[in-house]
């Protein structure tokens, strides 16, 4: 047997034994470069995957070479870099460094973090339509969609998203000046430059720029200094096509304590929201973000995760680092029934915390009231409907008899409750937007 032989015969047997990602990924390129006395030298195309050749398959490698050739005693690997072969799937150590690096390399002119791009950012029907608005922000700046303000819930994106938009600004047209501020870092600069007394310089410093982009919007609402600096910025910006991005929780119009100016300005320009990831696109996201981390992970776990982590990205993530932690530490792929209890608590307990108290406190907090105000007896509407919303979700989410609930609430009767629950339900079916809003304050309830 030629030493090219050789080893189509043992990539045959391997690829039986491996599952297909894996084989892919690990033996593509590799090839016999010598054979000398039971020795045998294969050359891969990189350190990365030597590693994982050596500490992962040696031993499948070496019995089925064994099995093949009785006169095989020992195998080695060695990285041959060639040009002449195709790119190897996979990159070098001192990429995959450098991609954890670049963690750490937050740029300070533009605050910007440069993980944050639009090649690893996954497009689904829940996010499209701002993927699509900020897609033609990049091109054109401040010239189309001015502001451009996306909403949604916790962990869909909307940073990933904003930052993506000023690293490809950047990238593009490297004369323009970004600058990419929270909410609370943009409150906090204020707060300074009014203690300091240099408003001034904090003005021209933030109507210098091409491009600003402020993040969780919603948070500068109830603060009056902050508000009014913002406004005067954003109209200096507007009036000279400087692009404006904004983000925030809910839409303007929901922001209860956003100055009605400021709410105005935000919808004259495009208004994007991100929903729900459907399950495919959870998936995508998950096996992306896998193939990141170099990690192969069983299907079934995948599926196991998307399944049961349906609202936040950065769950879906946090669960998935786990799996990685787990199989690194114990150099094993992680099976079905393991990964169900390694990832117990993040996909079970959120939903046992949940109590009345939480939702109340929720429900009040995000029409900006405070709790007791729901149990006030008032009629009034910005009272009533934040009752009834949260009559609703203790009916929903905890099962709790419409006594209950009615007694919960000063003392109604249970049909006050029937009324309110029935309303509710009703009113998810038939308005969308109300749908949207209602999914986010259960989301905040079981963040
Ligand atoms: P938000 O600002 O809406 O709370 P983030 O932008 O912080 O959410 O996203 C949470 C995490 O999920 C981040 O690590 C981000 O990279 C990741 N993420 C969100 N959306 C996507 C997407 N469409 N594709 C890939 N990763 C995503
Ligand atoms: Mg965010």
């Amino acid at each position: 047997m030629t030493k090219e032989e050789l080893w189509r015969a043992l990539l045959a047997q391997i690829q039986f034994n491996i599952s297909q990602a894996n084989f892919a990924t690990w033996f593509r390129n590799t090839e016999i470069i010598s054979q000398k006395e039971g020795e045998l030298i294969v050359s891969v195309p990189n350190n990365f995957s030597k590693e994982w050749l050596t500490s992962k398959y040696h031993k499948l490698i070496l019995k089925t070479l064994h099995g093949l050739d009785h006169e095989i005693k020992g195998v080695k690997y060695e990285v041959v870099h060639s040009n002449s072969k195709v790119k190897p799937f996979e990159p070098s150590q001192a990429e995959v460094d450098q991609l954890e690096f670049q963690q750490f390399k937050i740029n300070k002119e533009t605050n910007l973090n440069p993980r944050y791009t639009f090649e690893n950012f996954i497009i689904g029907p829940f996010n499209e339509l701002s993927h699509a608005a900020t897609q033609a922000v990049c091109k054109n700046p401040g010239f189309t969609y001015n502001p451009l303000f996306i909403y949604g819930g916790v962990g869909l994106g909307k940073t990933h998203l904003l930052q993506a938009v000023g690293n490809e600004i950047v990238k593009n047209f490297p004369s323009k000046k970004v600058k990419y501020l929270s909410s609370e870092k943009f409150t906090s600069e204020v707060v300074n430059s009014i203690r300091n007394h240099d408003v001034e310089k904090l003005k021209s410093s933030n109507r210098s720029v091409d491009v600003l982009i402020i993040d969780d919007v919603q948070f500068i609402a109830g603060k009056e200094k902050t508000q009014e600096e913002f406004f005067h910025t954003f109209n200096a910006l507007y009036e000279k096509n400087k692009q404006i991005i904004l983000s925030s929780d809910r839409s303007p119009k929901a922001i209860s304590a956003l100055e009605e100016r400021l709410c105005s300005r935000f919808e004259g320009g495009m208004i994007t929201d991100i929903s729900l990831p459907d399950f495919e696109t959870r998936i995508a996201i998950l096996k992306m973000k896998a193939q990141e981390k170099k990690i192969d992970v069983a299907p079934q776990v995948l599926e196991y995760i998307a399944s049961n982590i349906k609202k936040n990205i950065r769950e879906l993530e946090g669960a998935l680092s786990q799996v990685v932690v787990y199989q690194n530490v114990n150099n094993c792929s992680l099976d079905l029934e393991k990964a169900k209890v390694l990832l117990k608590n993040i996909i079970s307990s959120p939903y046992k915390k949940i109590t009345p108290k939480k939702i109340i406190q929720n429900v009040a907090e995000f029409y900006d009231l405070k709790g007791a105000d729901l149990f006030r007896l008032s009629r009034k509407k910005e009272i009533v409907r934040p009752r009834q919303i949260a009559m609703y979700l203790l009916r929903e989410e905890l099962k709790s008899s419409f006594p209950s609930i009615g007694r919960k609430f000063g003392g109604k009767d249970h049909t006050t409750a029937i009324y309110a629950c029935k309303k509710i339900s009703k009113e998810i079916e038939n308005d969308n937007k109300f749908k949207e809003e209602f999914e986010l304050i259960k989301q905040l309830i079981y963040r």
